[in-house]
């Protein structure tokens, strides 16, 4: 059931919910859709939903990945080496 939307008004509507309950908008530069969440490699564009990483081959849910990417460059424990 996943769409395509406008991530400009995705970014515009977190902020406006934000500014109503105080809440800290923190912006990190990463490429969370294309670097493995795994090793860290920059994978290059596949197509559908799952991709598999070409240096480690595990597969992983492009939403899940950029998820856990954003996550981690929040917690700034960077990538495993
Ligand atoms: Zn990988």
């Amino acid at each position: 059931m996943r769409q395509v939307a406008a991530v400009s008004e995705l970014r515009e509507w977190i902020g406006k919910q934000a500014v109503k309950t105080g809440a800290e908008v923190v912006a990190v530069s990463v490429k969370s859709s294309t670097t493995c969440h795994i090793c860290g490699e920059n994978v290059p564009y596949q197509k559908g939903l799952v991709w598999n990483c070409s240096s480690c081959g595990h597969p992983w849910d492009q939403d899940e990945n950029a998820a856990a990417n954003l996550m981690r460059a929040v917690q700034c424990d960077g990538y495993p080496s």
